[in-house]
């Protein structure tokens, strides 16, 4: 018997990302079909979503939706369903999806998002053009309003609702002046429900209602249980701990394909990129990373533990954009240091490039949901080199003594996130690269390692089927 699921998400590749969750949202219909799981999708209609909509064939009309007219237009994504919400005043605008020209968040954003969350809960409590889902899927604060809704509208005891978390530092806060104007019960409106500090909490409100909660890797499910992860929310998932579990990101392999069979396929791709970058020839490991400049990702960190890597013959090529300072200091670095190339920007056939011709990828993350460029270099025998935090001490299995002598290891980590725990990281990696036989080994075993979403889906289609509560 197939399961009927709504997908709920803010953001879905091809058609509009920013981050992770629009690869999961965009990867989940067709994972989950042979696991008898039907997904449609439910998107905001930005002007992206709607220039992919040849037609615009109208499935409902929704009347006033927070100040405007709202309607469900069909749509198609990648043979899958896509109903995208048309509410011109809310969604159809220049610029960026969350953030105006000055970089601030929409100042009408609650508004946004409670409309798509409030769409969703109709379309769960009487479904639209003949199918109604058993369970929502609501990813992120932009969906976590639905429960709610679908309490007011009477419909929590026929249809499932499942809350992803992809980074629970963003929560969709909201002044609790607008709880009457976002059609919010007053039931809610207490630290048992969705405040929190005195604020509307869309996130917190999918937290608490919801039926089931998951996030993006089993560690990062354990760190924001404690109080250095959860960002204030870490009470809230541990009185939902038996209902909350992490289920890893995969990655899409036929796009992540690398063009060898085995890593001796490498040599040419490194020269490659040494070229277009502007590095010399060397003896030691070529390091890459692509990655956003940002605090998260601890590349701070990379630039005190550097020496290291130039110490042993090693050299870094750097892809990224974000923080100024980081940008900046990353530049000058590169100045000064020939063994060091750095392009701001983001370039996905670059970024290919990276992956592809280096060999070790660095990932220093000080938090990190499930992380995507580790899962790139285990397919590619670009051995990552990460923190132990999150999905990226879910992925990679460290080259300590035990993990080499058995022949599993597939990288490197290192903990504390610190600076000295990174470059010592860094000087092992470099020892083991001037041993041929362990890194070809570990380089087999990194590409041999799973990292598509065949795994990932069947525990979310178990996940999904649990929660029908009405039998077709
Ligand atoms: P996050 O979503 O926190 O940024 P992930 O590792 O989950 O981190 O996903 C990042 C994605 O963005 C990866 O697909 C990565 O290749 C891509 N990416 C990040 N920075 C760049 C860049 N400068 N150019 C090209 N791709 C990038």
């Amino acid at each position: 018997m197939t399961t009927r699921v709504l997908s709920v998400a803010s953001e879905c590749v091809p058609l509009v990302k920013t981050g992770g969750l629009a690869d999961v949202a965009g990867a989940l219909p067709a994972a989950l079909a042979p696991q008898g799981v039907e997904v449609h999708t439910l998107l905001p209609a930005y002007p992206a979503v709607l220039s992919a909509l040849p037609g615009r064939t109208v499935l409902a009309d929704l009347g006033d939706l927070f100040g405007g007219p709202a309607r469900l237009l069909k749509g198609d994504l990648g043979g899958h369903m896509l109903y995208a919400l048309d509410a011109p005043h809310l969604f159809d605008r220049p610029g960026r999806i969350y953030l105006d020209d000055n970089g601030q968040d929409w100042p009408d954003n609650p508004q946004r998002f409670a409309a798509l969350s409030l769409a969703a809960a109709r379309i769960g409590a009487e479904g639209v053009a003949g199918w109604r889902p058993q369970v929502l899927h609501l990813h992120d604060w932009q969906a976590a309003l639905a429960p709610v809704y679908l309490r007011l509208l009477g419909a929590e005891g026929r249809v499932g609702t499942l809350v992803t978390i992809h980074n629970i530092a963003f929560q969709g806060l909201a002044p609790a002046a607008m709880l009457d104007q976002l059609a919010l019960p007053r039931w809610g409106f207490q630290p048992d429900g969705f405040e929190f500090y005195g604020k509307i909490s869309a996130l917190k409100a999918g937290l608490v209602y919801a039926d089931r909660i998951s996030t993006v890797s089993p560690t990062y499910a354990e760190e924001l249980m404690t109080m250095d992860f959860g960002m204030g929310l870490e009470g809230v998932l541990r009185s939902r701990k038996a209902d909350f579990i992490g289920i890893l990101n995969g990655i899409d392999e036929s796009v992540w394909t690398p063009p060898y069979k085995t890593a001796k396929g490498k040599a040419a791709h490194k020269t490659a990129l040494r070229d277009r970058m502007g590095l010399p020839a060397a003896d030691g490991p070529l390091a890459v990373v692509v990655s956003r400049l940002t605090q998260q990702k601890g590349l701070d960190l990379l630039l005190e533990a550097l020496p290291a890597l130039f110490a042993q013959g090693g050299q870094l090529a750097v892809l990224g954009s974000g923080d100024p300072e980081l940008e900046t200091a990353y530049r000058a670095m590169a100045e000064a240091e020939p063994n060091l190339a750095v392009e701001i920007g983001y370039d996905e056939d670059l970024a290919r490039m990276l992956v592809t011709g280096g060999d070790t990828i660095l990932v220093p993350s000080r938090f990190e949901p499930c992380g995507l460029t580790q899962l790139y270099g285990l397919r590619f025998g670009t051995l990552p080199l990460v923190a132990l935090t999150g999905g990226l001490a879910d992925t990679v299995i460290p080259a300590n003594a035990a993990a080499v002598m058995a022949g599993v290891a597939t990288g490197f980590q290192f903990h504390p996130v610190t600076a000295q725990a990174l470059a010592d990281a860094i000087t092992h990696m470099a020892e083991l690269y001037r041993q041929p036989k362990i890194w070809a080994r570990m380089q087999r075993n990194a590409m041999s390692h799973p990292v598509g979403w065949p795994a990932s889906a069947e525990a979310y289609g178990a996940l999904l089927k649990g929660l029908v509560k009405e039998p077709a």
